[in-house]
Parts: structure tokens; C-alpha cells; sequence
């Protein structure tokens, strides 16, 4: 059996050890059964409510996460996708009849949803427990074995995960093994049936390019720059609130965090005066001090976010401090379009502002870059919802507020173009990791002999039937 403990001694040979169990599991069946399905479910929400304070430590020591944005949207989010996973499962895997064409009558045709294998998932280290037990909920409800591979930046999360899994679930079903790029690359050179990658757009080709050897699908839940546009007729007070909390969150390390503003110039002062507001309102006159900032993953990723101040002006903000590793909400304004700040997804607290003249203005800029993740609009006129959403492409959208899209369960969640492919939550989540299967049966009794050979004499009437 392959040691998913010691990461240095997990080669390519432990990983394709690993691949062939959990293939046998499969192969007995058993994953199938919705009662199995079921089983896995309920014990991982039972782990998650009663390991609830160690996930927290563990969240606290990885990203210092304030104990209500650990449940919030870590723990809680978790057992809200489990409970709505279970209330639904029978329906979503539930054969789907549709019609038969007159050709192939007297018949029957349906869709089975069955599931597709083994699974692999890699997890990053931002919300790193969601970004785990959250696609192993869609694989399980689906019926398959997992493994997965959580980041090596959260390591309390990770060897949270690496204990109990396995130990509260059929461990020949479900496999977590630690470790960085070795241990991915290991995992990537095995056949696997689905692999869903969560992470950077840089590491998404690796992922793609490994998949592409043995044709495994891929779902890809990759990153980039969301932005946000207040309009000039939006409330401007709430605007300001929900963006500066959608970047506060996890001190903006949030996939779909408000990346940068695009504010009508015609607002663009009472907005800065508002969310700078709104951040001292939250954080206080020395947000290093307040319990409800998280931390920066390391001093590297902190080093970095520094250096992305050079961009721009700092208008609020941008003390720091790497021993801590803790950065204070920045806003930024005249920020250079060339500089790193707004060519990188920043990932951290860091909100450049950038004045438009109208909307048409903030749409091209959008256009001009890679498809977002997500996009966020301000106002309340629907005719200009209709602008925005009709003639720009995101992974999903949210109109007067940020990041609540992905608290929807039956919301599709994913990227478009270099934001990802794919998606899960709720049903999507269970037919990422399902065949959907096409069968027709036949019966015997009758036929259309027009479709034999020989054919002489037959066109005619294959005219008539399949016009
Ligand atoms: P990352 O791409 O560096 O790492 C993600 C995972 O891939 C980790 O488990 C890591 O060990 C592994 N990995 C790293 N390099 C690898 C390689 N060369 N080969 C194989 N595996 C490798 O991403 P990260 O820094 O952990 O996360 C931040 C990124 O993830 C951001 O871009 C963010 O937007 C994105 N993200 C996206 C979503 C989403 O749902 N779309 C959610 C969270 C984060």
C-alpha cells in the first residue's frame, strides 16, 4: 500500500499503486450505490461538525481566518453543499427519459448518470479545506473514488484532511495524499477518469497538458482578474460596503474577490470617500491589530503583494508588516495599466480604482482583456444589466453585491477561457463527475424494414419518415 503520509516517499510508483486500488474499489461496484453514496456524505458532514474547532486551529494557523470566516466559508459552506447534495441526489442520478424518433419505434431511450471512475482532485491553499471537500462531495454523490491532493501552503489544513478522511470514510475509496509539485506530478502521469484542478491559470496548462496524454477530462477552477463596475447610478454606500468586504474576505486571497474597481467618473469621489470608510469601519484605525483580517500564505506571496503597490498612488492604506505577515486594505488610484498590479491577478488585499466615462468604456476594457471569473456590477437599472451581461463573458456574475454567486448551490460554478472550464456546486458538481450516458432498447416485435438491404425502392419512403 502506498505511504500517502511521508509525501518524499510518494513516487510515480506509489501513485500508480494508489491509481490501480482505488481502480479495484471501482470496480466492485460498490461507489454505485446511492446508498454508499449517501454513507460517505453524512460522514463527512459528521467529521465537519465535530472536528468544527480543529478545523478552525487549523485555518487560524495556515491564514490566521477569523473563526466566523472559517465556518462561514470553509466549514459551514461545506455542509450546506452536503445537505443540499443529499436532498437532491436521488432525483439528479435518476435515469431521464426523452422522446424516440419514429425510425427506432417501437423503442425506448433514456440517459443513465453513472459515474465516471477514479478521480483525482488538487486542491490550493486559499480555502483549503472548501476547495477540497467540496468537489469530493460532487465525486462521491456521483459515485466515484477520489484522491486528493491538498496544497502543501496550508499544511495544518492539509494534514487535517490527511487524518480523518480516510479514517471516516471508505478508505478504499478515498485517498488523501500531501505534498507539493513532486507529488502532483506523480499523481498527473496516472490515467485518471476526471481530474478537477483548482488553482492558477499557470499550473491549469500543466494540469491540461498531463490529462491530455490519457484524454482524462478535466474540470479547471483556474483564477484571474474580476472586475468591478459602479455605475453612476448605483447606491453607492452599499456598493462601497460589498466591495470592501468581498476583498477583505481572506484579505482578498478569494478566487472571485473584486480584483478592481471601474468606477464612472461622475461617482468616483463619493465612492473612494465611502470604502474608505467602510474599510475603517471594518478593520479600525490599525486593522493590524483587528481579529477580523486574515493573514497573507507566506512571506513570499507577502513580498510579492508589496512590490504590487509600486502601481499606482496609495490613496488609503498599504502598511504592512512581513513578520506578521499581515497587508492593510490598499486602494490605489492612477494606477499605471502597464504595471504589475494590473496585469497579474493580485490575490490579496489590494483594490486599484480606475475611472471611466461610461459604461461603454468600462465594457471595452473588460473586453480587452482574458474572460474573468467573475464580474460585478453596480446599479439599479436593469437596462444596464442587460448591457453589461449581454456584451461581456464571465465564469459567473453577481449585480449590487460580490462573491454571494458562489453561496448558491444549484448555481453553476466555473471559468471561461483563461479563467477555467467546466464547473460544480450542487447538480453540475454531480454530472461533472458522471457519464451521462444515451441508451436506446429496442424491442423485437416490430420493425422497419425500410433501413435493410436491399435498399432498391426504399429512398422514397426514408424521405417520407425522416423528413
Ligand atoms: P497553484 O496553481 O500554485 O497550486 C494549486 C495546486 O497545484 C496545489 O495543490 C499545488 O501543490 C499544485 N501544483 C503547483 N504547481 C504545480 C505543478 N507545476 N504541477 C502540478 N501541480 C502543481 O495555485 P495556488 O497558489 O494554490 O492558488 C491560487 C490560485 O488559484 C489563484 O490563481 C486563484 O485564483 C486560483 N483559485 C481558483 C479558484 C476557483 O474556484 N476558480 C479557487 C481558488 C483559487
Amino acid at each position: 500500500m502506498p505511504d500517502t503520509h511521508h509525501p518524499h516517499l510518494f513516487d510515480d510508483q506509489a501513485a500508480a499503486a494508489l491509481r490501480s486500488r482505488l481502480g479495484n474499489t471501482f470496480a466492485t461496484g460498490r461507489t454505485h450505490d446511492l446508498a454508499w453514496r449517501k454513507r460517505q456524505l453524512l460522514a463527512v458532514a459528521q467529521w465537519l461538525r465535530d472536528a468544527d474547532d480543529a478545523i478552525m486551529t487549523a485555518l487560524a494557523a495556515d491564514l490566521g481566518k477569523p473563526a466566523l470566516e472559517s465556518y462561514g466559508t470553509e466549514t459551514g459552506f461545506c455542509l450546506a453543499e452536503i445537505r443540499h447534495t443529499l436532498a437532491h441526489l436521488e432525483a439528479w442520478a435518476a435515469p431521464e427519459r426523452v422522446s424516440s424518433p419514429m425510425v427506432n419505434l417501437p423503442s425506448r431511450s433514456w440517459m443513465r448518470h453513472q459515474p465516471k471512475g477514479v478521480a483525482l482532485i488538487i486542491a490550493p491553499w486559499n480555502y483549503p479545506l472548501q476547495l477540497a471537500v467540496a468537489p469530493m462531495v460532487a465525486a462521491l454523490s456521483a459515485g466515484c473514488c477520489v484522491v486528493l491532493k491538498p496544497s502543501e501552503l496550508a499544511p495544518a489544513t492539509s494534514a487535517l484532511m490527511a487524518e480523518a478522511l480516510p479514517r471516516v470514510l471508505d478508505a478504499e475509496a478515498v485517498a488523501v495524499v500531501e505534498g507539493d509539485v513532486a507529488v502532483s506530478t506523480a499523481l498527473l502521469a496516472q490515467p485518471w477518469d476526471h481530474i478537477l484542478f483548482t488553482g492558477s491559470t499557470r499550473v491549469g496548462r500543466v494540469v491540461m497538458e498531463a490529462a491530455a496524454k490519457h484524454l482524462s477530462p478535466v474540470t479547471l477552477e483556474l483564477g484571474g482578474k474580476s472586475p468591478v463596475i459602479v455605475s453612476r447610478d448605483a447606491d453607492i454606500t452599499l456598493a462601497a460596503k460589498r466591495i470592501a468586504w468581498g476583498k477583505g474576505v481572506n484579505a482578498g486571497q478569494t478566487c472571485i474577490a473584486p480584483d478592481y474597481v471601474l468606477v464612472e467618473r461622475a461617482v468616483q469621489d463619493r465612492f473612494q470617500h465611502e470604502i474608505i470608510a467602510t474599510f475603517k469601519r471594518f478593520y479600525g484605525d490599525d486593522p493590524q491589530l483587528s481579529p477580523d483580517l486574515a493573514r497573507i500564505c507566506t512571506p513570499a506571496h507577502h513580498a510579492r503583494l508589496v512590490g504590487l503597490l509600486d502601481g499606482g498612488t496609495i490613496l488609503h492604506g498599504g502598511r504592512h508588516d512581513v513578520r506578521d505577515r499581515f497587508l492593510e486594505p490598499t486602494l490605489l488610484t492612477d494606477v499605471d495599466l502597464d504595471a504589475p498590479v494590473m496585469q497579474e491577478e493580485i490575490f490579496g488585499p489590494i483594490l486599484p480604482i480606475v475611472p471611466v466615462d461610461d459604461l461603454d468604456e468600462a465594457i471595452a476594457f473588460i473586453n480587452a482583456r482574458p474572460h474573468p471569473l467573475a464580474l460585478y456590477l453596480f446599479t439599479r437599472d436593469d437596462a444596464r444589466v442587460d448591457r453589461v451581461l449581454g456584451r461581456t463573458l464571465s465564469g459567473g456574475a453577481c449585480i449590487n453585491d460580490t462573491l454571494s454567486h458562489i453561496a448558491v448551490s444549484d448555481l453553476h460554478f466555473g471559468g471561461v477561457g483563461a479563467s477555467g472550464m467546466g464547473g460544480y456546486h450542487g447538480v453540475h458538481g454531480f454530472r461533472t463527475f458522471s457519464h451521462t450516458r444515451g441508451v436506446v432498447q429496442r424491442y423485437g416485435v416490430a420493425d422497419v424494414p425500410l433501413r435493410y438491404p436491399p435498399y432498391a425502392g426504399n429512398l422514397k419512403w426514408i424521405r417520407k419518415v425522416m423528413r
